[in-house]
C-alpha cells in the first residue's frame, strides 16, 4: 500500500465529504441538457431531418432512385402524349409522375439523391419530428413528401466576397435588353420628309 493511500485511509469519512462535494457542485452548474420537447433544439439551417417533394420539378427520370444506395426511393410512372400545338406539328410525350416515396426507416440521410437531381426537385428540410410506432408508417409517398416543402429553410445568403452567379447577370442583361426594345418602340415616330413636287427636277 502506498504513503498516500495511508494517508487517505487515516482520514475517516473523506470520502464521503469528497461525494458531497461533487454532488453540491452539480447541484449549482448550470446544466447544458435541453427540455426537449418543451424547449426545442436550435438547429443548424441545413440540418438534415426530412427530404422534401417538389413535385413540378421532378420529371420521373429516376436518377435520384438509381443513386440512392439503400433503394429506398421507389417511383412509378406513365408516358403521356401531349398534341402537336399547331397543325402538321409533332406530337410530343412527357413522363407522368404516379408514385414517389422514400422509406425512411432504410435511408440513411447521405443526401446523394439530392445531390443528382438535375431539376431541383428534392431538398433537405430540417424537420425532424415524424417519428412513428410502427415502421411502415415511415415510408413517406409523393403527398407527404410534398407537404414538407413548406418547411424548406430560405438559402443561406451567399458570401460578400463571392462573385455573382451568372445566372443573375444573364438575367439582369436580357431584362435591360427587353426593357431597351420596349423604350425603342414606345417612341414617336419621325415625321415623314414632304414629298418633292411633279417636275420640280427639270
Ligand atoms: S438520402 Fe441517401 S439513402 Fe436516403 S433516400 Fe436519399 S440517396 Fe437514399
Ligand atoms: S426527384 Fe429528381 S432525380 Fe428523382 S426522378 Fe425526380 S427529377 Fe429525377
Amino acid at each position: 500500500m502506498t504513503e498516500k493511500n495511508e494517508k487517505k485511509k487515516a482520514v475517516p469519512g473523506s470520502g464521503l465529504v469528497q461525494g458531497l462535494a461533487t454532488t453540491f457542485k452539480n447541484m449549482v452548474t448550470p446544466a447544458h441538457t435541453h427540455q426537449y420537447p418543451d424547449t426545442p433544439p436550435e438547429l443548424a439551417p441545413r440540418t438534415r431531418g426530412v427530404i422534401a417533394l417538389i413535385e413540378e420539378n421532378c420529371t420521373s427520370c429516376m436518377l435520384c432512385a438509381r443513386e440512392c444506395p439503400d433503394w429506398c426511393i421507389y417511383i412509378d410512372s406513365h408516358k403521356e402524349t401531349i398534341p402537336a400545338p399547331t397543325p402538321g406539328g409533332r406530337e410530343r410525350s412527357r413522363n407522368v409522375l404516379d408514385r414517389f416515396a422514400i422509406d425512411f426507416s432504410l435511408c440513411m440521410y447521405c443526401g446523394i439523391c439530392i445531390e443528382v437531381c438535375p431539376f431541383d426537385a428534392l431538398e433537405w428540410s430540417p424537420e425532424f419530428e415524424y417519428a412513428e410506432y410502427d415502421l411502415r408508417d415511415l415510408l413517406h409517398e409523393k403527398e407527404r413528401l410534398g407537404e414538407w416543402v413548406e418547411t424548406i429553410p430560405p438559402p443561406v445568403a451567399l458570401d460578400d466576397a463571392a462573385e455573382e452567379p451568372k445566372e443573375i447577370s444573364l438575367a439582369q442583361k436580357a431584362a435591360a435588353k427587353k426593357q431597351a426594345a420596349l423604350d425603342a418602340a414606345a417612341q414617336p415616330a419621325a415625321p415623314e420628309p414632304p414629298a418633292e413636287p411633279r417636275g420640280s427636277a427639270e
